[in-house]
């Protein structure tokens, strides 16, 4: 779950890291509130009042969504401290992720970056445990507090199955790090136990649909789904680091430079000309003999086929200065993230001042795959 820019609302800053959302948020936050307000409320204090109940149970979910956000600041606290950047934060329907800006250098930063996660959701249950046991019979604060302290337990421990892409996993890739001395042995080890993990998950929501507890039981596959993926593209991002660092953007991109094509040309000539005789996919946008823009099938794609005579190159093109900049010396690995980063299928790479050429997604692929094969 790696995404980031994919519709997330910015909703502030903490120490400079945006705090994101996932507007899944808004419906788990209604849902929350319902179950809060039907369940739990009316269980504890039978005579508590219906507007009462509701600003209780919308209170009550926003300290969990505080209490998941309080896990992640602690993540990128430590992160910080250990001098890895943290990019953003950002809260989703099954927890939140600080985004780091790379990986820890050290198995004990590993360690204390992802330690510091379950440590700071125990102490919150432990906060709310005591508050429970100092005003919970007060008013109406019991039955939160006791709650509040109970999903905090369940989310220390939750995070503490070993392995990826949960903070478990992270610790246990520090250990087998810190033991063989070898960072590949460990993010190994735990991109496996990630997907037994989630495998689990996914048994165990299928025997509790058996049982007939069908929403809970559809909820921990389609977390155990979640968990599978993050785990396999966690082990695979890295391994494919390993096999991208040490070359530079040069040596992959292509060798015959990408056609230009005038910003006035229309889709409809572009698709005539160039795409469907010659199979090209990604064009450089001139205008006045000079490149303004990238262009690439996606985006021709994504303008209807009756606009093509009407829309030019320059209405759907990317300008170069929107898109990050990359020097022909520059690793592949950094160009590659920075793809990654932005969603991009191109980037523009240049030599000096001068526009060189394209790096493609294509032409990543097909040198990883090259290196493969020739056992390189
Ligand atoms: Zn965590």
């Amino acid at each position: 779950m790696m995404g980031s820019g994919n519709g997330n609302i910015t909703i502030g800053h903490v120490w400079g890291i945006p705090i994101q959302i996932n507007p899944s948020l808004f419906l788990i936050l209604g849902l929350l509130t319902w179950t809060l307000a039907g369940g739990l409320l009316p269980a504890a204090y039978p005579e508590m009042s219906d507007l009462g109940r509701w600003l209780t149970a919308l209170l009550t979910a926003l300290l969990f969504f505080a209490s998941i956000l309080f896990h992640e600041l602690a993540h990128a606290l430590v992160a910080r401290r250990n001098g890895v950047p943290v990019t953003s934060i950002t809260l989703y329907i099954f927890g939140g992720i600080a985004q780091l800006g790379g990986k820890p250098k050290t198995p004990g930063a590993e360690f204390r970056v992802a330690a510091v996660g379950p440590a700071s959701s125990l102490l919150l249950a432990a906060g709310f445990w005591g508050l429970n046991q100092a005003f919970g019979d007060r008013g109406y604060l019991g039955a939160s507090t006791q709650w509040l302290a109970y999903i905090n337990l369940i989310l220390a421990l939750f995070n503490l199955l070993p392995g990826y892409p949960l903070d478990g996993g992270r610790i246990l890739e520090s250990i087998v790090w810190s033991v063989t001395g070898k960072q590949e042995t460990g993010v190994k080890v735990a991109g496996t136990t990630g997907q037994i993990v989630a495998y689990g998950l996914m048994a165990l929501g299928a025997y509790r649909v058996f049982q007939g507890d069908v929403i809970g039981g559809i909820w921990s596959v389609m977390i155990g789904f979640i968990l599978h993926n993050a785990a396999t593209s966690e082990k695979r991002a890295f391994l494919q680091q390993g096999q991208l660092s040490g070359t530079r953007v040069a040596q992959v991109m292509g060798i015959v430079r990408e056609p230009e094509i005038a910003a006035g040309l229309t889709l409809q000539q572009l698709v005539e000309q160039h795409i469907l005789g010659q199979g090209q996919g990604s064009f450089i946008v001139t205008a006045g003999g000079s490149p303004v823009g990238v262009l690439s099938l996606r985006d021709v794609s994504q303008v209807p086929r009756t606009d093509w005579q009407q829309t030019t190159a320059g209405d759907v093109m990317t300008p170069l200065g929107d898109l990050p900049r990359v020097e022909v010396n520059d690793e592949l690995l950094t160009a590659v993230q920075l793809m990654d980063a932005n969603q991009l299928g191109q980037l523009p790479v240049f030599d000096g001042s001068q526009l060189a050429g394209l790096l493609t997604r294509d032409e990543v692929i097909h040198h990883l795959r090259l290196r493969a094969e020739t056992g390189t």
